[in-house]
């Protein structure tokens, strides 16, 4: 094994968090992953980080993030978080598979980096503290996807392989996923030391979102309302961004919910195929307690939790609770926001609201595809306004349809909306992308490095890094799912 030459200049670690010392961090090490082999990087995310094109090359980084060599520099420690999942409170909780390396200086500002599945940590419980090829493919691709997408997300710079082995429903292979943010701090970590009737550690968590994360810097007020004010509007904002693009998280527990409103802890996620407005892509989800529609709900409930712990430190119920209740209203205004940008609008009309949801009553009750749909309204209002007759037009729109009359009769008022909209088509274009990590593909990908045949994995990340373009040689990406993914 050599010994990591390390990047070119070395980068200068902060370890702001990491300073922050007992009770937030415990030091530990990661576990050794033998033979590790790259399965695919994100340049795209080297390059924010501002590093040299040929960062992965001989920089011994490969075994740095496979939890083999020390980074010089860093200070690895897992942190220590509880949580509400499923809505019943669950106790501890912590980075009990995802390793903190620390802090590091970037011109994205100060970025934390964490090994997810570098080994057992003390708050690994039962679990063995590894993650396997197929999650760490899927939260790698999805990561850089969302980021792509303009959503506020974790990114991913790579993953690592190994032929060692690990149990699950069978036996798989373990990975490694380097994730990087400007902080992993949870809904989870007030709630802990809230519960744990620690309030001077709740407070520092506050100013340390406030100083530090500039959650809430410019208002007035005590820093908690300040913090929570900020957090509201950034998961308002989060869900928004989920519910246009069709993106089903899946477990919503408040430990997964991070602190500066970024899509956080891929799992079971997946983005919508067929409209379903009542979609769970989540097994374990029973009550479907997670399911598409009622993301937004949750997200002010989880609130709702974050509120609850802050009151360790602001003891006013009414001020709390005066900073949740215009959730709905944020929500509602970020999410027309959002819609009004699908259809190419600028300006805000009265009836907007009205015509969205008129559309997604045709989609939930002609069940058409999300993203295939949204393309194919953009293609058509873009010939349309470069002066091809309606009929042929729209054709491609059309043709989805399974009750055309509805459809038509929107359409109709669509054209009429973008009367004064003359741009609306290249709008389009740029808010309805062509191609998401639907669940098949991240699944062919997969299946494909299991097998040691990485080129799916990485073809995929390049297509979905910019996905409103049209990449004519995955034409097949943006095609309809095949019979068998909807199984
Ligand atoms: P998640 O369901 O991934 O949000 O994880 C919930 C909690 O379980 C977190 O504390 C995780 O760190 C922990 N966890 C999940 N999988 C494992 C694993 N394989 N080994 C150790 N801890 C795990
Ligand atoms: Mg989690």
């Amino acid at each position: 094994m050599r010994s990591p030459k390390g990047l070119h200049p070395a980068p200068h670690w902060s370890h702001r968090y990491v300073r922050l010392g007992a009770p937030f961090v415990t030091p530990w090490q990661p576990t050794p992953l033998p033979a590790p082999h790259w399965v695919a990087r994100s340049d795209a995310l080297a390059r924010d980080l501002g590093w040299p094109d040929d960062w992965a090359e001989d920089s011994g980084l490969l075994d740095v993030l496979a939890g083999n060599q020390p980074w010089p520099g860093s200070e690895p420690c897992a942190s220590v978080y509880s949580g509400h999942q499923f809505g019943v409170w669950a106790g501890q909780l912590g980075d009990g598979r995802a390793l903190g390396l620390g802090e590091m200086e970037t011109p994205m500002g100060p970025q934390e980096f964490q090994l997810k599945g570098a080994g057992p940590t003390p708050f690994s419980r039962r679990g063995d503290g590894r993650a396997v090829l197929r999650s760490s493919i899927r939260e790698f691709l999805c990561s850089e996807a969302m980021h792509a997408l303009g959503i506020p997300t974790t990114r991913a710079l790579a993953v690592v392989g190994s032929p060692a082995k690990v149990l699950r429903e069978s036996i798989e292979t373990a990975a490694v996923v380097t994730r990087v943010a400007p902080s992993f701090i949870r809904f989870g970590h007030f709630e802990h030391f809230a519960a744990n009737d620690q309030p001077e550690a709740v407070a520092k968590l506050v100013e340390f979102g406030r100083t530090q994360l500039g959650l809430g810097l410019h208002a007035t007020g005590p820093a908690a309302l300040a913090l929570l004010q900020d957090v509201v509007d950034r998961t308002a904002l989060m869900l928004a961004h989920w519910q246009a693009v069709g993106f089903c998280h899946g477990v919503m527990n408040t430990d997964n919910m991070s602190i500066l409103g970024l899509t956080l802890d891929y799992g079971p996620f997946q983005f919508m195929d067929a409209y379903d407005s009542g979609h769970i892509c989540n097994h374990t989800d029973t009550q479907g307690r997670y399911a598409f529609a009622r993301q937004p709900r949750i997200g002010h409930w989880n609130l709702h939790a974050l509120g609850q712990a802050l009151m360790a430190v602001v003891d006013d119920a009414d001020a709390i609770l005066a900073l949740l209740d215009p959730y709905p209203t944020l929500f509602q205004q970020h999410w027309l926001g959002q819609m009004r940008a699908k259809l190419g609008c600028v300006q805000t009309h009265a009836g907007d609201s009205d015509l969205i949801h008129a559309l997604l009553e045709w989609m939930q009750s002609d069940r058409v595809d999300h993203t295939i749909f949204w393309r194919r309204l953009s293609h058509a209002v873009l010939r349309w306004q470069s002066g091809a007759p309606v009929e042929s037009a729209f054709e491609p729109v059309t043709d989805l349809a399974l009750q055309r009359p509805p459809l038509d009769a929107w359409l109709q008022r669509l054209r009429q909306r973008l009367i004064d909209e003359p741009d609306a088509g290249t709008r389009m274009m740029r808010h309805n992308p062509k191609f998401v990590l639907r669940n098949h593909l991240a699944e062919l990908a997969i299946r494909s490095a299991q097998s040691g045949d990485f080129a799916m994995v990485r073809d995929l990340l390049e297509v979905l890094q910019s996905p409103y373009d049209e990449h004519p040689t995955h034409e097949a990406w943006a095609d309809f799912p095949p019979e068998w993914a909807s199984h």
